[in-house]
C-alpha cells in the first residue's frame, strides 16, 4: 500500500501512524488537537504500554519516579517522535465527512478548516469523539472527554450515509482531582465490520459493505476499549496494512 490516512491522534491512531511510516507508507496523522496527541485516560497512569510500540519507546521518558505513567511528557515525547518521521505528516484539523471516489469507495475526508485530504485507505480512530455528550453534574456539553471538544459533523455524515451506530457510555466516579462525568457516545455496530483477528484477537475492523470499501476502524470507536488495547490494535493493524496492495487489487483486505 502506498498511501494511508489515519483520522485520530489517541493511542489507536498514534500507534498506527507510527507503524506505518517507519514501515515506509506515506501516512498522514489528522486529528482535531496537537495538544492531546497520544492522551493518556488520566494525568498519571498505572498501566503498562504493550511491546514494540511508540508508547513503550517512549515509557521510561514518560515515567515518574513513583513508576506512573504521566500524560505530559508522553504526549510531548510522542509529537516529536511522529513529526520527525519522513513518512509521516501530522496535522491539526476536524474530519468532518468522507470522500467518495468515482465507484462509491472512500478515498479520504473533508476538513471542517478547507482542504480535504485523500488517500488509498482512511483508518477512523476517533475514540469517544462520535456524537459525544459529556455530562458533568447538570451541565452536558459536545466534548469527548474532559476539555476536549467533539463535534457532531463526522458522525452525522456517517450516519447520513448509512452506518449502523450504537450508544456507548463512559461514566467515571471521580478521583479527587477530576470531577465524577459520564460520557455518552456512538460506536460503529459490530454488524458493520469485518474483523480482523491476529493471534485470534480482534485488533480492527474493515467497513462490511461495498459502500465502506477503503475505511477500517480501530481503537474505542469499534468498541469498549482500554488504553493498552487500543495501543496494541494500533500497531496491530500497521503491521497487516503495510503489507496489504492497494485497495483496486485487494477491495478492503
Ligand atoms: C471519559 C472516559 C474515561 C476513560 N477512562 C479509561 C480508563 O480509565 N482506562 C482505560 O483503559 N480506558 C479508558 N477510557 C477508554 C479510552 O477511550 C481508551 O482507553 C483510549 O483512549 C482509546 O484510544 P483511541 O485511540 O481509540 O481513542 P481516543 O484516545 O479517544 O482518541 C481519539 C482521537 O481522535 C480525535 N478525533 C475525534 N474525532 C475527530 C475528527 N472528526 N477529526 C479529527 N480528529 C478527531 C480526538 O481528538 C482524539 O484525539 C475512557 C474513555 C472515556 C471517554
Amino acid at each position: 500500500m502506498r498511501s494511508l490516512l489515519v483520522v485520530g491522534g489517541g493511542a489507536a491512531g498514534c500507534e498506527l501512524a507510527w507503524g506505518l511510516a517507519r514501515r515506509g507508507v506515506a501516512t498522514t496523522l489528522l486529528t482535531t488537537s496537537l495538544d492531546t496527541l497520544y492522551a493518556l485516560p488520566a494525568d498519571a497512569w498505572p498501566g503498562r504500554p504493550p511491546p514494540a510500540t511508540l508508547w513503550s519507546a517512549l515509557a521510561s521518558e514518560a515515567r515518574d519516579a513513583a513508576g506512573l505513567q504521566r500524560a505530559g511528557p508522553l504526549r510531548r515525547a510522542a509529537k516529536r517522535e511522529l513529526e520527525r518521521l519522513a513518512d509521516l505528516r501530522v496535522v491539526q484539523s476536524n474530519a468532518t465527512g468522507l470522500l467518495r471516489g468515482d465507484a462509491g469507495e472512500v478515498v479520504g475526508v473533508r476538513t471542517w478548516e478547507g482542504p480535504a485530504v485523500r488517500a488509498e485507505r482512511t483508518v477512523l480512530a476517533v475514540g469517544s469523539f462520535l456524537g459525544a455528550r459529556l455530562a458533568l453534574g447538570p451541565a452536558v456539553e459536545l466534548a469527548g472527554r474532559l476539555s476536549e471538544m467533539a463535534y457532531d459533523d463526522l458522525r452525522d455524515d456517517l450516519r447520513d450515509t448509512g452506518l449502523r451506530l450504537r450508544r456507548a457510555t463512559v461514566a467515571l466516579a471521580g478521583d479527587g482531582v477530576a470531577p465524577p462525568y459520564a460520557v455518552e457516545h456512538d460506536v460503529v455496530d459490530e454488524d458493520e465490520l469485518a474483523p480482523l483477528r491476529v493471534d485470534g484477537r480482534v485488533v480492527a475492523a474493515a467497513g462490511r459493505a461495498r459502500r465502506w470499501a477503503g475505511l477500517w476502524f480501530v481503537g474505542a470507536c469499534t468498541g469498549e476499549v482500554g488504553i493498552e488495547t487500543a495501543a496494541a490494535a494500533g500497531r496491530d493493524l500497521a503491521a497487516h496494512l503495510a503489507q496489504a496492495p492497494s485497495p483496486g487489487l485487494s477491495g478492503n483486505a
